[in-house]
């Protein structure tokens, strides 16, 4: 049998922003016993995605929330919650990212951070995490 699915919730301060949830992911993947296997990254919202990106410069993130608002500007859409900027964005981004688990550690590049993408914050997210050995 599988462990349970760990859920964490990240409090988010900007309307845009990426939070780097590494470590909230590793102690979620700790928790549920599993040393060896994958581990799926889940964000149960339609306006907040998540991503692995560069953890190295901050300035990556800020490009990305700039990028993103060069790529998609919040005019012309019909949806009355006036907030369709972001759903689009996190279409773009995606909702889940798997992470392979070996030795009890996250395999990431050197480089790589996990980072919940927020879109139309700021707001409370879940963030659903499922490790199977
Ligand atoms: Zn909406």
């Amino acid at each position: 049998m599988n462990p349970a699915t760990q859920r964490f919730s990240v409090r988010t301060s900007r309307r845009e922003e990426y939070v780097d949830i590494t470590d909230s992911v590793r102690s979620a993947v700790r928790a549920a016993g599993v040393t060896d296997g994958i581990c799926t990254v889940f964000i149960p919202h339609t306006t907040a995605a998540v991503t692995i990106n560069e953890n190295a410069d901050p300035d990556v993130q800020r490009d990305l929330v700039h990028a993103f608002a060069r790529a998609v500007p919040n005019t012309g859409f019909h949806h009355s919650e006036g907030n369709s900027d972001a759903h689009t964005k996190t279409a773009m981004t995606g909702s889940s990212a798997v992470v392979i688990v070996e030795g009890g550690q996250l395999l990431l590049g050197t480089w790589q951070g996990i980072y919940l993408c927020e879109f139309d914050g700021p707001r409370t997210r879940q963030v659903w995490v499922k490790a199977v050995g």
